[in-house]
């Protein structure tokens, strides 16, 4: 009635909104990036150190004493899958530690602070609790935003074209090969080929390239083996007669738009608040310039849905809503010694220019920064024929040994880097990458100290740092 309503423009008035004194206010934080970016140990190390807050100094409302408690608490959304934060954490900081499994489907945690607020607010109503609503999802699912614009012959189309120069697709081209479009569909010619199409999605994914739709095929959590995951890209036919397998393929593709896509981005995504992209730059830097080429495109992809009106379908559901705040975050920066991280941050930087200038946020703050979630490494600078080189060290995944190893010089200037990638040439002509995979080391935490991380605290001041003081 009228006194709500005045009561709600008084409070407007001095920056907060009813539902924020009257309430407990709930922050749902998405987390997503493609598979084996780092979702996973991100989540993992983020909530133990903001259980502990003992290393998070950059994230204020922690170093300023305004977070008085945090807790886990059972979700709301009963029926989405609990992350499950205490075997992840186990894994890492157990007496063997090892890398917890990775993200495959959609996963919710609800972490809850007791926090003081300061100024006038904080004097009125004293401590609050405040939800973070973490929400962690495939990348992967992201990308199939764009599918909601596409044919079936498009899809195919494009998919195909990316195919052509792929030596890994050989076994794709020669069942499309054997295949007719325009037959009567036949179920086993459609497994056959569901499959081989996902192998070959697999392998591109392996080998470094980040656009690999439709994004169940390689994460089909419950959907395993069901006819919405069971098309292919097929090259089209003269004639697509009624029953035939690309008319059946056609209308599975707009069955895995209606019954897969959409869902998701309704039920999940629509209803995300902050937003962390989490990007393996350094995994794609790795395989080479034409994996930087297809992150990059994959970026946009991703980025382009938060922009408001990307999509018809998705701005309806969306009535207004947005995300407030997008970081972008490469992962895994303690492979480089921290005099790279700038560097890193700088190609960041790039790629994410680069999506906006297609995508205009409208609102949204960006930034990109460089982290690791879950430091493995320690610096080492050693000399090497009279050069010195900064290296990390730490224990090896494979052979479980010690060891020192230097990744390679990023370029000072990031447009070298998506230059060359632009460029199409099939390796980096000027410098030479490496990536090893470390062990998460062995910990002994203080009673009250989270794991260790770079920029963690950061991440978390960009994320959500207003809506905890
Ligand atoms: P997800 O698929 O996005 O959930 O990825 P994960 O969180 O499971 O991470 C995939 C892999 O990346 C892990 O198994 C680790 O090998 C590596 N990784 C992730 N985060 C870090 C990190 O902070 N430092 C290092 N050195 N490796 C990491």
């Amino acid at each position: 009635g009228d006194i709500a309503d005045g009561l709600a423009r008084g409070v407007e008035g001095i920056g907060a909104t009813v539902s924020d004194i009257f309430f407990e206010p709930v922050v749902r934080l998405g987390v997503t990036g493609l598979s084996r970016a780092g979702k996973t140990v991100f989540i993992t190390s983020l909530v133990a150190n903001l259980l502990d807050r003992g290393r998070m100094p950059q994230l204020v409302a922690a170093s300023s004493g305004s977070i008085l408690s945090a807790y886990l608490q059972p979700q709301p959304d009963v029926t989405v899958p609990r992350f499950d934060y205490e075997t992840h954490l186990a894994a890492l900081t157990g007496d063997t530690p090892h890398w917890p499994e990775s993200t495959r489907a959609v996963a919710q945690l609800r972490l809850s602070f007791r926090v003081q607020p300061g100024g006038l607010i904080g004097a009125i109503s004293g401590p609050r609790t405040v939800h973070l609503d973490i929400v962690d999802y495939p990348g992967e699912w992201l990308l199939d935003l764009a599918l909601l614009d596409k044919s079936y012959a498009d899809w195919s189309a494009e998919t195909l074209a990316r195919a052509k120069s792929r030596d890994f697709a050989d076994g794709l081209h020669a069942a499309l090969r054997g295949a007719d479009a325009s037959a009567r569909l036949d179920e086993p010619v459609a497994k056959t080929l569901a499959q081989v199409f996902t192998t070959y999605l697999q392998a591109a994914r392996a080998q470094g390239f980040s656009d690999c739709t439709p994004g169940r095929f390689l994460l089909p959590g419950e959907l395993e083996g069901s006819p919405v995951l069971t098309f292919a890209p097929l090259p089209r036919p003269a004639e697509t007669p009624r029953g035939s397998l690309w008319r059946e393929m056609e209308r599975r593709y707009e069955a895995y738009k209606r019954e897969v896509v959409k869902p998701f981005f309704r039920d999940h995504f629509s209803r995300i608040d902050r937003q962390i992209v989490l990007v393996d730059a350094l995994g794609a830097i790795h395989a080479g310039p034409k994996a930087v080429e297809d992150l990059r495109y994959a970026m946009r992809e991703i980025l382009s849905a938060f922009r408001p009106g990307r999509n018809a379908w998705l701005s309806q559901i969306l009535h207004g809503r947005r995300v407030e705040r997008i970081l972008f975050a490469a992962t895994k920066a303690d492979h480089l010694h921290h005099r790279q991280h700038g560097r890193l941050t700088a190609i960041m930087e790039a790629l994410l220019r680069d999506a906006k200038d297609r995508a205009d946020f409208a609102g949204a703050r960006t930034a990109a920064m460089s982290v690791a979630a879950y430091r493995a490494t320690v610096e080492e600078t050693l000399t090497h024929e009279g050069e010195t080189l900064d290296c990390v060290r730490g224990t090896l995944l494979d052979s479980g040994k010690q060891a020192a190893f230097y990744p390679g010089a990023l370029p000072e200037d990031p447009a070298r880097i998506l230059a060359a990638a632009r460029s199409g040439q099939e390796a980096w002509l000027d410098a030479d990458y490496r990536i090893m995979r470390f062990a998460p080391a062995r910990l002994t935490l203080k009673p009250g100290e989270g794991p260790p991380h770079i920029r963690l605290d950061k991440a978390a001041e960009f994320l959500i740092g207003d809506r905890l003081t």
